[in-house]
């Protein structure tokens, strides 16, 4: 028999849940949700698990990551019970489980881990600059740059980043593990046939790059150019840009530091500068368009925020200020400001990557994209049972 956990709506509305013990089952939710289906049917089936606080099977389920918050269910509920919400709470609550550290939990459910861990991260790159940073110059390039590489050798940060990119990938993907172990090993409805992984990894590919079933949501099937006209913008198409350009600056980063942080300055429509250009666009735009959502809480997926999703949006808005204006302090020749700036640039950049990419909002860009894999393997191996 199913195990109840009487304390589960308490918990759930740590996770940013509102309302949904409102929730009467008329199905409404539902029915108006472009993106349920007869194989997979929600919101009415979750909300109704986290009224019976049915854990288990809630971790089990790969439901709300087939959500992409549109708001549709929140506006047509009768009750006000806020299903989409709930949603949204249930993909933070089931990052908490995946993650095995226990980490996720805590930056969830406290202020003082989620701003003593930004703080700690923040101190720990101050301290290894004050000790190991390269010489301060006045001495110009010849094209009237600073001299940042003497300040901050490539090859030192690129040997940090590269420790820091393998611990991210390591906390990542042991959580998208524990992710896999609930929902298929424990599954004991269904024995999927190794070649399946084979034959649906195409979609896990697909949907990471694209995100595409959020365009689908029916609140985002407006034309882009309808979209441009009113000035309302495609969801989708600004979450793909903020996405892209995180992406990119990652990879630049991580990947590519020796040709991204060069001394030379290059003319403007070089490679170099063009894909920072579009990380800054990117970033700067979708930061300022979800913060100005989330403010004015019009939207129905903007009236409700988590203390996270704040969060995520500051660290990302002072990553890229201060990379904007450490690339003009560079430029313009002026050491000392660069200098400064390139230091508590990093100071954010390290705890938004650190904390957001395996353990808090950013994650949900590699949950889904699994998640869907997953449940394509799932479906793909029950067609095989039946035949
Ligand atoms: S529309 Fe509201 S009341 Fe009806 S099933 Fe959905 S959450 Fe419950
Ligand atoms: S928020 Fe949108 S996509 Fe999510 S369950 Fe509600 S209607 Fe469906």
């Amino acid at each position: 028999m199913a195990k109840t956990d009487l304390q589960f709506g308490k918990t759930l509305k740590k996770y940013g849940a509102i309302d949904f013990n409102a929730c009467y089952n008329c199905g409404t939710c539902t029915a108006v949700c472009s993106l349920s289906n007869e194989d997979e049917s929600f919101p009415r089936e979750m909300v109704r698990l986290s009224v019976l606080g049915l854990d288990k099977e809630i971790q089990r389920s790969l439901k709300p990551w087939s959500c992409y918050y549109c708001g549709d269910c929140s506006t047509y509920c009768p009750q006000e019970a806020q299903p989409g919400e709930l949603m949204m709470s249930l993909r933070r609550y089931l990052t908490s489980r995946y993650d095995w550290t226990g980490l996720s939990r805590k930056l969830y459910t406290s202020k003082v881990w989620e701003f003593g861990s930004i703080i700690f991260l923040a101190l720990v790159i101050l301290a290894l600059f004050i000790f190991y940073h390269g010489p301060m110059t006045t001495e110009l390039t010849p094209e009237g740059g600073v001299k940042i590489n003497t300040f901050a050798p490539w090859k030192t940060i690129e040997m940090g980043d590269w420790i820091m990119a393998g611990l991210l990938s390591f906390f990542l993907l042991s959580n998208i593990f524990n992710m896999f172990l609930k929902v298929i090993v424990r599954n004991k409805k269904v024995k999927v046939p190794f070649k399946v992984y084979f034959t649906e990894f195409w979609k896990l590919i697909v949907h990471f790059a694209t995100q595409k079933r959020f365009a689908d949501c029916e609140s985002n099937k407006e034309s882009f150019f309808s979209k441009l006209k009113t000035g309302k913008f495609n969801y989708w198409i600004v979450h793909f840009l903020l996405m892209s350009s995180y992406v990119a600056l990652f990879t630049m980063i991580v990947g590519f530091l020796y040709w991204f942080q060069t001394e030379e300055i290059h003319e403007w429509w070089h490679p170099q500068r063009l894909i920072g250009y579009y990380a800054t666009f990117g970033l700067t735009f979708g930061v300022i368009y979800f913060a100005v959502h989330r403010f004015r809480k019009k939207r129905q997926t903007s009236k409700h925020s988590h203390s996270t999703d704040w969060i995520f949006l500051t660290l990302l808005f002072l990553t890229t200020i201060t990379g904007i204006l450490v690339h003009i302090f560079r430029i313009y020749g002026m050491p000392y400001e660069t200098y400064y700036l390139y230091v508590f640039h990093i100071m954010v950049l390290v705890p938004m990557l650190v904390i957001e990419v395996p353990f808090s909002k950013w994650s949900h860009l590699a949950y889904r994209p699994f998640a869907i894999y997953f449940s394509n393997v799932i479906s793909a191996a029950e067609k095989l049972q039946k035949k």
